[in-house]
């Protein structure tokens, strides 16, 4: 295996997941292991001690009855003679003399005078002489009545004769299954990982080659991953959309900003080729002034609406009729209306009365009433009313002009968003973007109702009363605009 391959499967989360997962199965089924051998290992010491102690007490009754004589007939001639011979029986008297002693074959590598034996002296109950790994013998002493001492014994091998397969099965199970665990959870973690490493694969195909088009296929599971997978390409549709929209509203400010520069630089040129006398550089200059003006409105806007979404506009309120500030609007658009045969009508509420910046309230204005002009065919109709609702100033500008499809109408509050239909028409898509700020830095809304068509309806709620707005603290524009 390749290092560059065994640094991929460490790296692989699925891998690593797994190996974690095989560790801990192979803990716990060890720990659980080593829990049931203790327990069986103990079990069958405490029947080999329960068959030996009952031993002793029999021969030693034995004893106690007829001495050393009896407990030879008993062991000899008794009808369960052959079973008694698997045990080791020893008589010693209180001067270190074997009395009787008796032992089955397997004992015969035992020293029954060697150092284990002896310890019966110490007055050890019970001694256990393991020989080599197939031999384990326990021994049990117990002092006679006469101060001999009775020694039964019995061979345990049968311990490691159970455990030894127990602990054998143990392995031959646990290795396949461990192996068979881990390859089965390395191929479900791996096909679980599969959305994961589809976003992964997608995130680089975007970053590779730039098409913002590639998406993560969703498999409709509904569950985590296919959330994510959804979720994510929602995030590329959306960012998608921005870059696009960003990419139109620079061509946008880069052709609008070229017609007014062109314009002054063509003037000037002009101005400068032909010689004109005073009077000529003049002229030529006032239309440089007014060019230039119409870039700095442009780049104007662009800042005033950074500012208001930054929530840093600042607004020089002032107690003011907002009717007269209407009039006053209307007026200056009359007759670009006029020319565009336009009628346009007002209906005005008697209280007038707000506390707002005049000049931005200017700019809110005539924002909607230049583009209710602009997006109405010649001889369509416009109106404006004003009415108090509650303790807010509402003023309503309708007009009969090509009005908004539903799926624009969410976007055009957006920065440099135009619609499809208004790319004939001049502008910036920086309008109602502008609109809304203000709006919101006054702690009032704007919202539109609109058919394709027939027209649009857009409706500006200020706040009126002075305390309402003074002792309301304002929510910053930036957070309003990211609900
Ligand atoms: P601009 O008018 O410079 O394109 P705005 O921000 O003022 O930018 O408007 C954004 C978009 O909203 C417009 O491009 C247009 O599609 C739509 N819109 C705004 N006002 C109207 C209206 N009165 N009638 C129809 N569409 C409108």
């Amino acid at each position: 295996m390749s290092s560059n391959l065994l640094s991929r499967l460490t790296r692989s989360f699925s891998v690593r997941l797994n190996l974690w997962y095989a560790a801990i199965f192979t803990i716990s089924a060890c720990a659980l292991f080593a829990f049931l051998y203790f327990l069986l290992s103990v079990a069958i010491e405490r029947k080999d001690k329960e068959v030996i102690e009952a031993r002793l007490k029999e021969y030693s009754t034995v004893y106690e009855a007829g001495g050393v004589n009896a407990l030879r007939n008993w062991l000899y001639n008794n009808q369960e003679s052959k079973r008694q011979k698997a045990f080791f029986v020893r008589v010693v008297n209180p001067r270190n003399s074997v009395l009787f002693f008796t032992a089955p074959q397997d004992w015969v590598t035992f020293d029954p005078e060697g150092g284990a034996a002896g310890g019966y002296r110490t007055g050890n109950a019970w001694l256990r002489i393991p020989q080599d790994e197939e031999k384990d013998f326990t021994l049990a002493s117990t002092m006679l009545f006469d101060g001999s001492m009775l020694q039964v014994g019995r061979s345990t091998n049968n311990r490691s004769a159970v455990l030894q397969p127990f602990r054998r099965t143990f392995i031959a199970v646990m290795t396949p299954i461990v192996l068979l665990g881990f390859l089965g959870g390395a191929f479900v973690a791996y096909r679980a990982m599969k959305p994961v490493r589809q976003i992964v694969s997608t995130a680089r195909s975007i970053i590779d080659t730039g098409k913002l088009d590639a998406r993560v296929p969703v498999r409709r599971s509904d569950d985590e991953l296919d959330d994510l997978a959804q979720l994510f390409n929602r995030m590329l549709d959306k960012n998608q959309a921005l870059i696009k929209g960003m990419r139109e509203s620079l061509d946008n400010v880069a052709h609008d900003l070229r017609t007014p520069l062109t314009r002054l630089r063509g003037t000037a040129e002009a101005a400068l080729r032909s010689g004109a006398g005073n009077d000529g550089a003049r002229e030529a200059l006032a239309d440089c002034v007014e060019e230039s003006d119409r870039v700095l409105v442009m780049l104007q806007t662009l800042m005033d609406v950074a500012e208001a979404e930054a929530g840093t506009m600042r607004l020089a309120r002032k107690h003011i009729s907002l009717c007269a500030l209407l009039q006053e609007v209307i007026e200056l658009y009359q007759y670009v209306a006029e020319e565009k045969k336009i009628t346009i009508t007002t209906e005005f509420a008697d209280s007038c009365e707000a506390f707002v910046d005049p000049t931005r309230m200017r700019q809110v204005f005539a924002n909607l009433l230049d583009n209710a002009i602009k997006y109405t065919s010649p001889g369509g109709s416009i109106s404006v009313k004003t009415a108090r609702e509650d303790s807010n100033f509402v003023v309503r500008i309708r007009d009969t002009g090509m009005g908004i499809l539903p799926e624009e109408q969410e976007k055009i509050w957006d920065r440099l968003y135009r619609g499809d239909k208004s790319r004939s028409q001049r502008g910036l898509g920086l309008g109602l973007s502008l609109v809304r700020a203000i709006v919101f830095a006054h702690q009032g809304t704007v919202k539109v109702e609109s058919q394709p068509d027939q027209g649009s309806e857009f409706t500006v709620f200020i706040p009126a009363d002075e305390v309402a707005t003074r002792n309301q603290l304002p929510p910053s524009p930036a957070a309003q605009l990211a609900k």
